[in-house]
């Protein structure tokens, strides 16, 4: 995600049971296990509401038996004023007229086939619980069937509606993260991107008015006609994250294929359209370049009623349609950059966002410097580095009496997002330049790389990096980097 105040370069149908034939047995895809989510839903277009069934295939991934699986409801934080995931002084901007309400309502919850007993884990209904009347071995999977209701609010953030865009995002139940420290199981708090999920594959299916254009995860395609004035669309997003999508009715689309890739701009302003296609198309080159091949078909830049600059999903971006007739195009060249850095950190190698932001959006601003240093050389990358990435850190530094510089911290720490950008992004990424100064350009890009390709497909952590930093560095790096983590340099 950035912030915009950071940038400162600047047929109720389809719930039948129509299912997916189910693996039972574990089935791994290059060497891993992932779940598979099987979609249909629709949007009706009056109420604002869209009617879901969901089947998962959900294999333990883990060691240890699972007595319970759980799935983040996240649009639920939506639900009243108080808990929207926004700061009180950000509220006018993401609702211009007034609070809407938005929720995810599940009507059931089969396991197997057999209708189950489910319940919440918070009075907030933020995450919902499965019992298992059977525990779940390691390696072994279940298939998980729910019906539900989910209501769109008329909001500018990353879920909800505006005068252009629908924009579904962190939508559907998704399965919670168990890991090391067991399950990950955070509300959807107001700074940061709170997210932290597995890799993946999802087949969609989305019917909604014939009017609308889709962009969203994967490969997606207009499929046939559904009852009057209804269309279908359909999309394959293999070994993704998470699965996102944004329709409009006024799109206009440009294409250019890179390294194999599909490079798509939904937009509608020409100028700013095709500025985000040949930014997000030089991205991808440059990237692809340093840290190693984008492993998608497709990667699109969509133009939305956003108020916080853009935000990633896996072969998605959400950019501020503001940025886009704006004066200054370099802020969208900043944005579309940043965000599209996000594809390698956070999109492939993915991390807890939570707990550990600064792996994610400090590599990702770090990058975000490197494709200007790539672009237009040497001159202007450290211009970038010194106006977004130094200025800010060391002024926000200097203003804090206390000395509360945290970087490695957890969200709900943060109590602004001037403090979590300063910190988080730019301390994150001064980090990342002193590795570079350390290890000299060769060996520092070989760890990026090696990085990228021993993570690809997982979550790391910022032990992982270290660790391959400092095999490829060849000298004890831990002490300083965890240091300059907790703030004390
Ligand atoms: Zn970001």
């Amino acid at each position: 995600m950035v912030k915009k105040l950071i940038i400162l370069i600047s047929l109720l149908v389809l719930i039948i049971s129509s299912c997916v034939p189910v693996n039972r047995h574990e089935i791994r895809l290059n060497g891993e296990i992932r779940d598979r989510y099987y979609i249909n839903c629709y949007f009706d277009e009056v109420e604002k509401v869209l009617k879901g069934y969901q089947q998962i295939t959900y294999y333990n991934k883990e060691e240890e038996i699972l007595e319970n699986i759980y799935f983040h409801l996240y649009p639920n934080a939506f639900q009243e004023k108080n808990t929207a995931p926004f700061l009180p002084d950000e509220l006018t901007q993401a609702y211009p007229l007034g609070f809407d309400p938005g929720f995810i309502e599940v009507h059931n919850v089969d396991v197997d086939g057999r209708v189950y007993s489910w319940g919440y884990q918070d009075a907030a209904k933020n995450v919902l619980k499965i019992s298992l009347d059977k525990p779940l071995q390691p390696g072994q999977a279940l298939t998980i069937d729910m019906n539900y209701t989910l209501k769109f609010p008329l909001c500018h953030g990353r879920f909800g509606y505006g005068e252009n865009t629908l924009r579904a995002a962190n939508w559907y139940p998704v399965a919670a993260v168990f890991d090391d420290k067991g399950w990950n199981l955070d509300p959807y708090y107001p700074i940061g991107d709170p997210f932290y999920s597995d890799i993946s594959d999802y087949h969609v299916r989305i019917t909604l008015p014939d009017e609308y254009t889709v962009a969203s995860t994967g490969q997606v395609r207009r499929a046939g006609k559904i009852g009057k004035g209804y269309r279908e669309w359909m999309a394959e997003g293999k070994g993704v994250r998470d699965f996102a999508w944004i329709a409009s009715k006024s799109y206009k689309v440009k294409k250019k294929k890179v390294k194999g890739t599909e490079i798509k701009s939904y937009f509608f302003d020409e100028t700013g359209g095709e500025k985000a296609l040949e930014t997000a198309a030089r991205a991808v080159e440059i990237f692809s370049e340093l840290f190693g091949d984008y492993p998608y078909r497709t990667y699109s830049v969509a133009a939305s009623d956003f108020f916080i600059g853009g935000m990633e999903y896996p072969n998605l971006v959400f950019i501020d349609k503001e940025l886009y007739n704006k004066g200054g195009l370099f802020s969208l060249e900043y944005v579309v950059a940043h965000e599209t850095a996000h594809q390698w950190w956070y999109g492939v190698v993915g991390n807890n966002e939570i707990a550990e932001a600064w792996l994610d959006e400090g590599l990702t601003e770090y990058s975000t410097v490197l494709y200007y240093y790539e672009r237009y050389g040497p001159e202007t990358g450290e211009r970038i580095l010194n106006s977004v990435i130094e200025k800010p850190y060391y002024s926000f530094r200097d203003s804090r009496q206390n000395n509360d510089t945290v970087i490695l911290e957890d969200l709900k720490e943060y109590g602004s997002w001037q403090e979590y950008s300063s910190l988080v992004y730019a301390g994150g990424a001064l980090i990342i330049d002193w590795l570079r100064k350390q290890l000299g350009d060769e060996l520092f890009f070989r760890g990026l790389r090696k990085y990228y390709d021993t993570y690809k497909f997982q979550n790391a952590t910022t032990g992982d990096f270290i660790e391959i930093m400092q095999d490829v560095a060849e000298k004890p790096i831990e002490n300083e980097v965890m240091q300059r983590l907790k703030g004390d340099r």
